[in-house]
């Protein structure tokens, strides 16, 4: 039957409810407000907001569905990784709802549920096929993983410092733009010029696919300096917004080039994640894509950024991939949130098989 998603990893609140065949049939999510005073989120007031949303988001994502609690077929909550307080309160809140309907609870790990966002029906012509390489790129997370299959993850590199959503905030933050920075950034760079300001490419022309943003940041910092506490000229502003998107899309592209040499095998690079929804990013994904001859899919902005229909999506294809490998409906009242939760763990998932 239909899956009730939650998803409180972070600030984002929301609530979906997905056919069995993954059809959206009603979403609601809030975008708490109440960090931006503080430049980044709140774990404990993240928490609190959760609580306090969560039931009336749930009623009115039933609503907005016309469907009753009891026409659920299963709730599944994302459990990790992210901030333990809203996990918490998510998972309690799913876990709680899924018993009293007696109903199963399907934990979903929120990394995974980005990772496997573009196979949405729909979202890409033929289906976002396994196995393909994917990019995530979000707040907490800059990675290369081969993605070979549901639950079948491997990581082919990664940041060495911050990652890619963490330093468009940093940045946005030095140039005295709102938070969260990333959608800020990328209005003020539609002014610049991004060949205007030289900026260091981290790891550009290196082996591998690992990633580094800090020296970025810091170069950027230093061309800040000589006006201390002044504002900045507005060209300025966005000659370095504009300018630091083109070395992060440069320094991607070169990463995303070697990652494609690893993975042999793909014939699709996916992009998933909050700075997934960057325009002059998504440009030159496609550009280097095609350059290999590759198929480029990522999914539309508002399911790049923090959402319930990918953990709907992502409790789906668990329980598809367990029928097919003859498994029970995954049963997870019992586990527990992790502020932690490598998706290499998320093979033993499906362990009985194995041996
Ligand atoms: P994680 O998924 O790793 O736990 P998260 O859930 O906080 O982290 P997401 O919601 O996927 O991350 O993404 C949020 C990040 O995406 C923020 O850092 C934000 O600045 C960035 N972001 C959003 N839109 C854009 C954009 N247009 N350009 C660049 N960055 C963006
Ligand atoms: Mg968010
Ligand atoms: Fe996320």
């Amino acid at each position: 039957g239909p899956v009730l998603a939650i998803e409180s990893s972070c600030d984002e609140t929301a609530c979906a409810i997905l056919s069995a065949e993954g059809v959206c049939l009603a979403q609601k999510i809030v975008s708490q407000d109440g960090h931006a005073e503080f430049g980044g989120v709140v774990p404990e007031i993240a928490a609190r907001a959760h609580l306090a949303l969560l039931p009336g988001l749930v009623q009115a994502t039933l609503d907005a569905a016309g469907m009753t609690p009891q026409e659920i077929g299963f709730v599944a909550a994302s459990t990790g990784p992210g901030l333990i307080g809203g996990l918490i309160v998510g998972a309690s809140f799913a876990k709680g709802l899924a018993l009293s309907l007696g109903k199963p609870f399907v934990a979903v790990n929120h990394v995974e549920a980005h990772a496997l966002t573009a196979r949405l029906p729909g979202l890409v012509p033929d289906g976002a096929a396994f196995p393909y390489l994917l990019l995530l790129v979000s707040g907490g997370h800059c990675q290369c993983i081969a993605v070979d299959g549901v639950g079948r993850y491997r990581k082919l590199g990664g940041t060495i410092d911050d990652a890619a959503g963490e330093a468009f905030d940093k940045v946005a933050k030095m140039l005295g733009l709102g938070w969260p920075g990333g959608p800020a950034l990328e209005k003020l760079a539609l002014a610049g010029n991004p060949n205007a300001i030289p900026l260091p490419r981290p790891l550009m022309g290196r082996a591998g696919c690992d990633f580094s943003f800090s020296g970025l940041k810091t170069a950027l910092s230093q061309k800040l300096a000589p006006y201390g506490q002044d504002p900045l000229p507005h060209q300025f502003a966005a000659d370095l917004a504009a300018s630091f998107q083109q070395a992060v899309a440069d320094v991607v592209a070169d990463r995303i080039t070697n990652a494609l040499h690893m993975m042999p095998e793909a014939s699709l690079l996916v992009a998933a994640g909050g700075v997934a929804a960057n325009s002059v990013l998504r440009a030159r994904l496609e550009q280097v894509a095609a350059g290999a001859g590759l198929r480029f899919a990522a999914p539309p902005l508002r399911l790049c950024t923090d959402n319930a229909v990918m953990v709907g999506w992502a409790a789906l294809e668990t329980c598809r991939e367990a029928a097919a490998l003859g498994l029970p409906q995954p049963e997870d009242s019992t586990t527990r949130p992790r502020p932690r939760w490598p998706l290499e763990d998320m093979a033993s998932r499906f362990a009985p098989l194995e041996s």
